[in-house]
């Protein structure tokens, strides 16, 4: 079973808008009716379950709302997009379904005070990019800031404002085009890549994308105006102005981290690897704390393999996630043996069994090749194909006796199993 990253064949767009102050007011009311709606009929939802055990399905939310429209006392539902109401319907219906699936919290309400606010446009949006203007349901046309142009039909577009007042819209396009099937697996094409803080991506050849001088900078700065806005006045003018600087400087992170995604996710798929093995992130998170690093980083992670997952398919290229419930880091890639001892600050891999060392990161990129070969091809599949030709496999043969010691240990309680797989 091939379990891709995740599936991705519609792209976003995301440009800044310049609404007139008319504009900006009816944006603001779209919020404020989507955010009640959402509110409205998620109290009703709950209540109906409490008291008949059984979900409202979408279809009745549908009526209940248009019931709504027509008394007066919601007459000013109506000074908004419509659809944008149903779609707000749309994704409440899909925020509990998850939940009864077990992937998601329970919804909440939204408040009014939030930092974020958005609505979505399920049709009727326009794009003019000769003019850099976009047309928007009910608002009409905005100015914006088109610096891509795109090819293909249009979706649903999203407008949002950020905590820093900025106004975005994000429009999903389906490009028409057929995503070509992808390659087979070859062990010599496959690379295993590793995920970090110090250095952002590893991988298995032993390259290395930096991360930590970008990230420090940017967490000192962080910390520095956090550390002011906790000491102004609540209330007063003088926090409000440090407030969006340091949301500012929160946009500013993110989108140093989305350029370095794209930058990343891009030279990966220009190398002649056609298939990339990852870690599944919610074995990551295993190791999760609570310092701002580490949710930054995460942030980053999934951002960059979403990227990397739609660069892959675009190229028929494999990007393939290993179904593993443990780190990789702690496995002795040449005897299989578990280093317990293994601590997040030793930066290089000592194996207390067989004595092979390598650096820490590179040790775990492999592993995920290793890993991700077995998954996919079975067990063996490493020693029985890729010795002929990977310069790595030719490594692994002069740094030990790795061809030779595998056998050996195949049936020892340490070797990784099959069964534990898929
Ligand atoms: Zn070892």
């Amino acid at each position: 079973m091939v379990s891709t990253c995740s599936v991705m064949t519609l792209k976003a767009y995301q440009y800044s808008i310049s609404p007139n102050s008319e504009q900006q007011a009816q944006i603001w009311q779209h919020f404020n009716h989507n955010r009640g709606v959402w509110n409205r009929m998620l109290a009703l939802k709950s209540r109906y379950y409490k008291v008949y055990g059984k979900s409202l399905s979408k279809r009745q939310l549908q009526d209940h709302l248009i019931k709504l429209k027509k008394r007066p006392a919601f007459a000013w539902l109506k000074q908004v997009n419509s659809q944008s109401l149903l779609a707000t319907l749309n994704n409440l219906d899909t925020a509990y379904g998850n939940f009864f699936k077990g992937i998601a919290k329970f919804p909440r309400f939204k408040s009014k005070r939030s930092n974020w606010h958005s609505y979505a446009n399920p049709q009727h949006t326009e794009v003019d990019f000769e003019n850099g203007k976009v047309k928007l349901p009910k608002i009409g046309w905005v100015k914006a800031k088109l610096h891509r142009e795109f090819v293909g039909n249009i979706k649903t577009s999203t407008v949002k404002i950020s905590p820093s007042g900025k106004f975005t819209v994000s429009i999903l396009v389906d490009d028409g085009k057929v995503l070509p099937d992808a390659t087979t697996i070859e062990p010599e094409y496959a690379i295993g890549i590793d995920l970090g803080i110090k250095d952002f991506v590893i991988t298995s050849r032993g390259k290395t994308y930096e991360n930590k001088r970008l990230l420090d900078k940017q967490l000192h700065q962080l910390n520095k105006q956090q550390r002011i806005l906790s000491r102004k006045k609540k209330g007063s003018a003088s926090r409000n102005k440090q407030r969006i600087r340091v949301a500012k400087l929160h946009e500013h992170v993110a989108n140093s981290r989305k350029d370095y995604a794209h930058k990343v996710s891009a030279e990966l798929v220009s190398e002649s690897q056609t298939t990339i093995f990852c870690e599944d992130l919610a074995v990551k998170n295993l190791l999760r704390n609570k310092k701002l690093s580490r949710h930054i980083a995460n942030v980053g992670w999934s951002q960059f393999l979403e990227f990397l997952s739609y660069k892959m398919k675009e190229s028929s290229k494999n990007l393939i996630r290993i179904n593993r419930f443990k780190p990789s880091s702690r496995e002795c890639r040449m005897c299989h043996s578990k280093h317990e001892n293994l601590k997040l600050s030793d930066r290089t891999f000592e194996c207390p069994y067989c004595g092979h060392t390598e650096d820490r990161d590179i040790h775990a990129a492999k592993n995920i090749l290793r890993f991700g070969l077995e998954q996919e091809l079975g067990s063996g599949s490493e020693s029985s194909h890729a010795v002929k030709s990977t310069p790595e496999s030719i490594l692994d043969l002069t740094s030990g006796s790795a061809k030779g010691l595998e056998p050996a240990l195949v049936g020892s309680a340490e070797a990784p199993s099959r069964t534990s797989v898929s």
